[in-house]
């Protein structure tokens, strides 16, 4: 065999070595690690589609307490139209809604009643604070209203105002629409009243 010959077939030798060496990284990385690495990018991305597919179609309950709810029933018509965020479906059963927007002041006799609502709505469900008296008693500082309706059923997204108008109302529904999104995915923790 000639030199050529013979340092042609050293490289070819050490080329195989390090191909094979290369494979065996690869396998050992793919056993070690893949497994997981699907399941989690898996588990992920179809939290997220399902966030997303939650966030576009929240159904608030048929409820109002007091003034704030003139504005909540604007926000569905077709000047505000919250269709466009998907939250127009107003359910008059809370079987069926996934939203219950308290606007209004919750008095301690219908603080029981809320909570009975809250109750049979299903999992998934949020709650929004519309107005200074749900979120805090507003101007009612007084024995019979319940100061802040947090002390009742968890709130995710609190709406300032007296009354908060309809495109507060909508802002709000974005961040909550954004707070669905961003735990989407993750796991869900009980929420617990203030
Ligand atoms: S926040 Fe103002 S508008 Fe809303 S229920 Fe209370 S008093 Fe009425």
């Amino acid at each position: 065999m000639g030199l050529i010959e013979e340092a042609a077939h050293i490289f070819d030798e050490k080329i195989e070595d390090l191909k094979k060496n290369v494979q065996d990284e690869l396998a050992a990385f793919d056993a070690q690690y893949s497994g997981a690495m699907y399941d989690s990018i898996l588990t992920t991305k179809l939290g997220k589609v399902i966030g997303w597919a939650q966030k576009n179609a929240l159904w608030p309950a048929t409820f109002g307490l007091a003034c704030c709810a003139i504005e909540m029933m604007a926000m569905a018509n077709s000047r505000w139209d919250a269709a466009r965020f998907g939250a127009e479906v107003f359910r008059a059963s809370p079987r069926q809604a996934d939203l219950m927007i308290v606007s209004g002041r919750v008095s301690q006799k219908m603080a029981p009643v809320l909570k009975l609502i809250y109750d049979q709505m299903p999992e998934p469900k949020w709650v929004m604070a519309m107005g200074a008296c749900s979120s805090c008693g507003g101007i009612f500082n007084n024995y019979a209203i319940v100061q802040g309706v947090d002390r009742v059923v968890p709130v995710d997204v609190y709406v300032p105002g007296c009354p908060p108008g309809p495109e507060a109302l909508i802002y709000g529904i974005i961040k909550l629409q954004e707070k669905i999104m961003n735990e989407a995915g993750t796991p869900r923790s009980r929420k617990k009243v203030a």
